[in-house]
């Protein structure tokens, strides 16, 4: 589950893993430290239906009615509009903790990590920074330290 959250220096949209409330980071766009909020109704993303097919699809339908040459110069510009959105997508981040990819003893935060910096493509990878947090041992009871990655990306 994301949330999502604005910074609250400079308004960038952000989005984090729910898991990941209470960290604090620094915000992507303008470096100020910031705590990633707790999920609530009003900011828990709310996922589109993966199905739903992309938008710029619509704009090669070819009219079948003679329509003015008017809208025909309208429909046609439209294409750099949606590719203009294209380039802002919103600035997210992901953060992946070590202890979240150990299953059955066996560490698979390598292979977690670099299968979705491959899911969201090199172009779309902004940085990748490396981060510490600590949590408690649920058999010995202990804090632990340990480590994770932070991505930013466009998505
Ligand atoms: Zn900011």
């Amino acid at each position: 589950m994301d949330i999502i959250f604005t910074c609250p220096n400079c308004r960038q949209q952000l989005e984090a893993e729910s898991s990941m409330s209470g960290t604090s980071i620094n915000c992507p766009a303008c470096g100020a430290n910031l705590v990633i909020p707790e999920p609530d109704p009003a900011n828990l993303k709310v996922s589109p239906p993966a199905s739903a097919p992309p938008k710029a699809e619509k704009h090669f339908s070819v009219p079948t009615t003679s329509a003015p040459t008017e809208v025909l110069i309208e429909k046609a510009k439209r294409p750099l509009e949606v590719a203009a959105k294209d380039s802002e997508k919103t600035m997210r981040i992901r953060c992946i903790k070590r202890t979240e990819c150990v299953e059955v003893g066996k560490d698979h935060f390598d292979e977690v990590v670099s299968e979705f910096l491959n899911k969201i493509g090199e172009k779309n990878v902004i940085t990748v920074n490396t981060l510490t947090y600590t949590y408690v041992d649920m058999g010995t009871r202990m804090i632990l330290t340990d480590y994770g990655v932070m991505i930013v990306y466009r998505g």
